[in-house]
């Protein structure tokens, strides 16, 4: 079998072998495909067995495939080997990288879910670049839960302040936050991030109603964040392989 048909099932068991540890019910996992560098033809490839979400980071990459699927991709799977019951629904294009300023009017036409922003300006463009003819763009605001100087999201102060300028922005759906937590092997470490996002995250949710979304969890620390309450893995080597840069 293809190795990312056979990456996917695989993952798909993980979580919800996970979940019956945690005592959660499987649907409440949802799996985000990391596709970025990867070619079309294997997003193809889980898209045919099944897959819908997916996440890019490079925004010009991104663009060009999500142009591509459009024409390329047979909506109807009936005579593929379908894993699970998805055919109907249609493909789902989440921005899980940095987006710059000069970026948010194309970002805003093409993707369906932003999981990046991290300051009312990004957001502010988002709002008032998306087409009238669009659904709304999902967003969920990228914290920097380990206050770490070199990386991009907000802190949990500013997190609280973004999400109610966003939620007042009516072509954005604030849908929840995104984390990347420190490099780190430490199980202990790892456990206290994710508890603190975790807290944020209900916070939030307690708030405003359309939150529903915890996006935590990559290649190597998916047990751990869903341990922690996450509701969105992001997941790439895993599923593509490991990437060359
Ligand atoms: C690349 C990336 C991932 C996937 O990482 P893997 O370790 O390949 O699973 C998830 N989230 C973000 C924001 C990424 O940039």
């Amino acid at each position: 079998m293809n190795s990312v048909i056979h990456n996917l099932q695989h993952i798909q068991q993980a979580i919800s072998v996970c979940c019956q540890q945690t005592h959660r019910q499987p649907n409440t996992v949802k799996l985000l495909a990391v596709s970025k560098t990867k070619p079309l033809e294997m997003i193809q490839t889980a898209y045919n067995a099944g897959q819908r979400a997916f996440g890019e980071n490079y925004v010009q990459e991104a663009i060009e495939k999500i142009q591509q699927s459009q024409s390329l991709f047979n909506q109807n799977t009936e005579h593929s080997e379908t894993l699970s019951s998805t055919p109907h629904m249609p493909i789902e294009w989440h921005l899980i990288g940095p987006l710059q300023s000069n970026k948010t009017k194309i970002v805003a036409e093409h993707f369906d879910w932003v999981q990046s922003v991290d300051r009312v300006k990004i957001a502010q463009r988002l709002n008032d670049q998306r087409p009238a003819n669009m659904q709304n763009l999902n967003v969920c605001i990228q914290v920097n839960i380990s206050q770490e100087a070199n990386k991009s999201g907000a802190t949990l102060e500013q997190a609280y302040e973004l999400a109610a300028k966003i939620h007042k922005m009516p072509n954005l759906t604030l849908r929840g936050i995104m984390a990347i937590p420190t490099n780190t092997t430490d199980e202990s470490i790892l456990n206290a991030l994710f508890n603190r996002l975790h807290t944020l995250y209900n916070e939030l949710k307690a708030t405003y109603a359309t939150v529903d979304t915890l996006s935590m969890g990559m290649s190597q620390d998916m047990q751990t964040a869903i341990k922690n309450g996450s509701t969105m893995v992001r997941i790439g080597s895993a599923i593509f392989g490991q990437r060359q840069s």
